[in-house]
């Protein structure tokens, strides 16, 4: 395939790939960046919230250059009932401005985008080619085989970030098949819709933009959301819930998605809509529990491949692209001593670890499984807060006295007060 020995391959050219690629191209270091896809973007599917401060490291104003939709003005917070909903959120017009807070992006422009920037910086980018096993030689991965023909390559590391299933990952052994309760599948629509239109229901103005998640009965109570994310002409609508979620239930994804576009507090956002682009896909929400080992001798795991998503905070992007800098500032400092030892290559771990995405991910880490285990959270109280809401702001005679009491009664309607305080608690000690 390419005759020179590497020193680094990348496997993947996603967020995490690509700034590994981008931070040892620019180091000066030869890097070969492989994706399996037409094109970067072409595979990969998100929501679309792009975070600025870890590309912002990467790339300092990218956003006068990346092709992002709009940058994000607006975050709403819905807790869903059947015919109702409980909104919290913030709009702030200091996040209309540079440097902004995030941006929706759709992946297919970004993506590409991103990965034009690592070749620029000298890394070769080989589309259309899948890395079919690592090479290993002495218990040390020295290079990949891919489906091209003579379609071995050879370099002092592999970075693995061939996304959440990482199959190169697991054929090495760092991960086993990954658990219902560790993934959430996700099923979206990109709907095509007019900007004036955007901005009228969503109350914003040109290149401003609104993100909403939804919980509760978007997902039928399981554990979950759905999202609503404006785009320059188009919304992104989609709905995810764990695996073991839908195990369980049995809910069918695309009915779910189904469901969440016909809710009558969603259907006017999405109203003449026209969809124009369908995906499902896993996303790893083990969290801190499910990180698996993160480097070996002569090769390294970022990104969705080592479980890197604040699911709490539906941040992944922005973990990938701060596991691959990190990944590659490693393998800079390996190539001066000439060591890819996994002793060496380790210090991406600790670094990582103490990073915003290591630290993040310990402050959730007992999270998702506290709301898979108790799902009163989901499918009790959010209803409840809903009903109170209703009986609250409800004018109808009744002094705001009895009001109060009767909305605090409602709350303890469905479990009594003991075990309400025992939930809140509960929550409190994961979430603090
Ligand atoms: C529905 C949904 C909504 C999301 N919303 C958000 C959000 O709003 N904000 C956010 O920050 N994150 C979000 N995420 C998470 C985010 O998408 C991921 O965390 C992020 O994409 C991880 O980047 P990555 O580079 O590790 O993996 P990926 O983006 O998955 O990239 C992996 C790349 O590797 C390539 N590849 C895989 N195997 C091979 C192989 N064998 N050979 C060659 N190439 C290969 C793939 O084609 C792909 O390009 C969302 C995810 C989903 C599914």
């Amino acid at each position: 395939m390419v005759n020179e020995k590497f020193d680094v391959i990348v496997v993947g050219a996603g967020p995490a790939g690509t700034s590994c690629a981008l931070t040892a191209a620019r180091a000066g270091l030869r890097v070969l960046l492989i994706e399996r896809g037409e094109y970067p973007g072409s595979k990969n599917v998100m929501g679309g919230v792009l975070y600025r401060k870890q590309l912002e490291e990467l790339i300092p104003e990218f956003w006068k250059e990346a092709p992002y939709e709009r940058p994000v003005v607006e975050q709403r917070f819905w807790m869903l009932g059947e015919d109702s909903l409980f909104n919290v959120g913030y709009k702030g017009m200091e996040w209309a401005k540079e440097p902004y807070n995030n941006f929706t992006i759709l992946r297919a422009k970004f993506d590409q985008w991103f990965a034009s920037k690592a070749v620029e910086a000298g890394a070769l980018l080989i589309n259309e080619t899948v890395v079919l096993e690592c090479i290993v030689e002495d218990n040390r991965v020295v290079g990949v085989r891919t489906d091209r023909p003579d379609g071995e390559v050879y370099a002092d590391v592999v970075v693995l970030c061939d996304g959440v299933n990482s199959l190169l990952g697991k054929s090495l052994g760092f991960h086993k098949e990954r658990k219902p309760e560790e993934v959430a599948l996700a099923v979206m629509e990109v709907m095509d819709l007019p900007a004036a239109k955007i901005e009228e229901r969503f109350n914003l103005e040109r290149n401003q933009g609104c993100t909403i998640e939804i919980f509760g009965d978007a997902t039928k109570g399981l554990l979950g959301t759905a999202f609503l994310y404006t785009n320059k002409d188009s919304i992104n609508i989609g709905v995810g819930t764990t695996l073991s979620s839908m195990i369980k239930s049995r809910p069918r994804p695309y009915d779910l998605l189904e469901y969440v576009k016909n809710h009558t507090m969603i259907k006017p956002y999405i109203k003449d809509a026209k969809m124009s682009e369908y995906a499902a896909h896993l996303i790893p929400e083990g969290g801190y529990h499910s990180i698996p080992r993160m480097v070996g001798n002569g090769v390294m795991l970022c990104g969705d491949a080592a479980q890197l998503v604040n699911a709490i905070h539906r941040e992944g992007s922005n973990m990938a692209m701060t596991s691959g800098r990190i990944a590659a500032e490693t393998i800079v400092l390996a190539k001066q001593v000439n060591d890819f030892s996994e002793n060496m290559l380790d210090r991406y771990r600790t670094e990582l670890m103490k990073s915003f995405v290591g630290q993040d991910l310990k402050k959730y880490k007992d999270a998702t499984h506290t709301f898979e285990n108790y799902p009163q959270y989901f499918n009790e109280y959010i209803p409840l807060v809903n009903k109170a809401a209703s009986e609250f702001f409800t004018v109808d005679g009744t002094s705001k006295w009895e009001k109060q009491k009767k909305m605090m009664s409602t709350m303890f309607e469905g479990r009594g007060k003991l075990k309400t305080f025992q939930d809140l608690y509960r929550a409190w000690k994961v979430m603090k």
